[in-house]
């Protein structure tokens, strides 16, 4: 699989699973399901509560730990420099773990020094503990304050599907060497209907989620579809397997659509 560069110790696959919302047994069953297919970046995050559940996936699996992309968050109400040690020790001990790949903010705090956190995450890093520190839902803005820090930021995972095209935050990411992880894909299955996408189906007898994963991927989006069934999974995992035309890439790009964004929870600070 292909993949992307964060630092000089790791790679992060192109494609992964995401898990928000999967609890209990399915997660347990969703992540083994997609281990055996051969997914091998799974994401989670502290506040999805479904650590110990990937745990048990990965552990029953015996794919060897090397073979692995493990990407987890650090929560909101966890960013002073203490917090942020003990939720990083936690966050292993629950997915039995020795290194987390990529270590995310979660979602930008401005009540708490940006420096403080990323400097507590550095020293997990300095520690063996983590591979690559990276944000989640950070604006151009909550990245130049980060700038002011001397800690290395590999990645930002932001909502990123074709009615919601953050074409501006990419360019500014790709132009300070930060990856960008797409999150919520279909925009959780909202884009799925979208008409230009059913059209470019029927070139390739494919279907509208691998049309949106490969438009991703050929831009070097980092996608991490979430599923929970095999069928779905097995869809997504295939669209691996083919390429969208420049044309084609050039008729989603152009998607006309007013933003959506699909999550906006009352302490996002996209106006920053
Ligand atoms: P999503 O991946 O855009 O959409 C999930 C929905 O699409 C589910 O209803 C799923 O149905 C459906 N689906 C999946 N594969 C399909 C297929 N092949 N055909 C038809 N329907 C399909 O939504 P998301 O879960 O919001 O985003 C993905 C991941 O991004 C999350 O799980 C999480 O890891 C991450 N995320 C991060 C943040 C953040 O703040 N950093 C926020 C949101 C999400 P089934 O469940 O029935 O398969």
């Amino acid at each position: 699989m292909k993949t992307l560069n964060l630092n000089e110790n790791t790679t992060i696959p192109i494609l992964g699973l995401g898990t928000w919302k999967l609890t209990g047994t399915e997660c347990v069953e969703m992540v083994s399901k997609a281990l055996e297919i051969g997914y091998r970046h799974i994401d989670t995050a502290d506040a999805y509560g479904n650590h110990r559940e990937i745990s048990r996936a990965i552990k029953e699996s015996r794919v060897p730990r090397e073979e692995l992309f493990i990407t987890s968050k650090l929560w909101r109400t966890n960013m002073h420099a203490r917090d942020v040690i003990e939720a990083g020790k936690r966050t292993l001990d629950e997915l039995g773990i020795e290194y987390l790949d990529l270590f995310l903010i979660h979602w930008p705090n401005r009540s708490v020094p940006i420096a403080e956190t990323l400097e507590a995450m550095n020293t997990l890093k300095e520690e063996g503990l983590v591979k690559a520190l990276g944000v989640s839902n950070f604006t151009i803005n909550h990245l130049k304050d980060a700038f002011e820090t001397e800690v290395e930021i590999t990645n930002n995972q932001i909502e990123f599907h074709p009615s919601l095209n953050q074409r501006e935050l990419k360019d500014f990411c790709d132009s300070n060497g930060i990856t960008v992880t797409g999150y919520s894909p279909f925009a959780r299955g909202e884009d799925l209907d979208i008409p230009q996408l059913q059209e470019i189906t029927e070139s390739h007898e494919t279907t509208v989620p691998q049309v949106i994963l490969s438009w991703l991927m050929q831009k070097n989006i980092i996608a991490i579809p979430k599923a929970s069934s095999e069928k779905h999974l097995q869809d997504n995992f295939a669209s691996l397997k083919w390429e969208l035309s420049p044309e084609e890439l050039a008729t989603i790009d152009a998607i006309n659509h007013e933003p959506n964004r699909t999550v906006s929870p009352l302490w996002a600070d996209f106006e920053y």
